[in-house]
């Protein structure tokens, strides 16, 4: 069988199998890389992951991916050492039902594709006998998955860029008590500016003797794990072919677009509820067909979603016929009342968040977080929009309540327990660098970090 290749979303560079486009990150043309089509799972093959476990699925559905490229036994190995934590569906309300993607190291859903993508990277780099750099940047739980994931894997140097006010105490210390091969940097800005300072490495001449690579959600290796977890759900809650409602909270929009990836391969979905903070770009575009990004990014409670130009756009809009550049610039409009019919996209407030942290406690005695908040106040919209009739749902909890005590407790009244991984980190001396958001500084890290 033909590898499957992956196209650049600004159309430029040439198409690449899946190991170029997990080491290079971002195209050559500063695209993203997505499949120039989607692999399809047949009806008979997904009615069967109802008896599978979570890394029996991450295997079938990731091996449409990696044929020719990982060896099967190999691929099954991977998955069954990066999935070894539990994904608890609750049940909210009959067919309602929570996911909690908050089991893995760092107990937020970034585990699911870190852990996938450092083995994949590891085995990748092994065999060519290469180096990269993995520069990231973070609003807070990509770099604590991220240096998690790649910590120790041999071949690998990784710098985490994170906003200094913008992520909580027990999200920074998961990602700066580690050390070995793992740097990290305060920013003094936001998580726009990390994220255009990686823009700006990536595609700077001066840089280009450094092998960097991205582990951000530009990165297609962090998409395709995340297309798991719906195959998962579904599995669980719903009979063989019927189609489930997915609300999921986003900022980057790189779980939102898991679930489009499962869709697209084949998995029945009713609709898939896009929920974004004050960050309302999307939702806007969505109803108007004009785009106009927020910058700055706007501060909410939901802090992992404080994304004023959502980077997993350009491919939403690629899957729908459309195509938006890298600066947000939408050359050819998307079909958006095919995005409508399969999408539907609210905004949040922090008060709302709030109220949806009590209320579900009251009523439901489950604990959530501002993230999980967001998904389930945007199901509320969308049910008050269009009816959920006796469809099964899935309501998505990104990351442990204990990452957010302070947010939790001011609620509930008490803080919420904290799993034993982090309790491991939070014992460890912190360790990281300070710089202004100025790029020309942090050029002059970079380099000297690669003397
Ligand atoms: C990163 C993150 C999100 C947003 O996910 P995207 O893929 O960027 O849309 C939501 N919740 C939490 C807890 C996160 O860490």
């Amino acid at each position: 069988m033909g590898q499957l290749l992956f196209h650049s979303t600004n159309g430029k560079s040439p198409a690449v199998n899946l190991r170029e486009a997990l080491l290079l990150g971002l195209a050559p043309d500063r695209g993203l890389y997505f499949p120039e089509k989607f692999p399809k799972l047949a009806p008979e093959e997904i009615a069967t992951f109802a008896r599978l476990p979570y890394h029996e699925i991450a295997f079938r559905v990731l091996s449409k991916f990696t044929d020719g490229i990982i060896p099967s036994d190999i691929l099954a190995a991977m998955c069954r050492s990066a999935y070894n934590f539990p994904v608890p569906l609750e049940i909210i309300n009959v067919r309602i039902f929570l996911m909690r993607l908050d089991q893995g190291p760092t107990a937020s859903f970034k585990d699911f594709a870190a852990q996938m993508m450092a083995r994949m990277f590891g085995r990748f780099l092994r065999e060519d006998n290469r180096q990269v750099t993995i520069l990231t940047a973070t609003s807070g739980d990509t770099g604590a998955a991220v240096a998690h994931a790649f910590h120790n894997i041999p071949g690998v140097r990784v710098i985490v860029l994170f906003p200094i006010d913008e992520v909580s105490e027990s999200q920074r210390k998961l990602m700066t008590t580690l050390k070995d091969n793992v740097r990290t940097v305060a920013i003094d800005g936001k998580f726009d500016d990390c994220q255009a300072m990686v823009k700006r490495a990536f595609a700077d001449p001066d840089l280009a003797h450094i092998p960097l690579s991205s582990a951000n959600s530009i990165n297609i290796g962090r998409l395709l794990p995340q297309s798991v977890y719906y195959f998962y759900a579904a599995s669980r809650v719903a009979q063989a072919g019927e189609p489930v409602v997915f609300s999921i909270p986003s900022g980057n929009f790189g779980d939102m677009m898991g679930a489009v990836v499962a869709r697209e391969m084949g998995l029945p979905v009713k609709k898939i509820i896009c929920a974004v903070n004050d960050n309302d770009a999307f939702p806007k575009f969505l109803a108007t067909g004009d785009y106009q990004k927020i910058s700055p990014s706007r501060n909410s409670l939901s802090n992992a979603m404080n994304v004023g130009h959502p980077s997993n756009l350009a491919r939403l809009v690629a899957v729908y016929g459309g195509q938006m550049d890298d600066t947000g610039k939408i050359n050819k409009l998307p079909d958006l009342a095919a995005m409508r019919r399969d999408i539907f996209s609210t905004s949040i407030s922090d008060e709302r968040t709030v109220s949806g942290v009590r209320e579900f406690w009251d009523n439901f005695q489950l604990l959530l977080e501002p993230h999980g908040a967001v998904a389930w106040q945007g199901f509320q919209d969308w049910n008050a929009a269009e009816p959920l009739g006796n469809s099964p749902a899935v309501i998505v909890e990104t990351a442990n309540p204990a990452k957010f005590p302070v947010e939790v407790e001011k609620v509930v009244g008490w803080a919420p327990d904290v799993p034993t991984n982090m309790l491991a980190s939070f014992k460890l001396p912190e360790d990281f660098d300070r710089m202004e958001a100025d790029y020309e500084k942090f050029k002059s890290y970079l380099l000297a970090k690669h003397a």
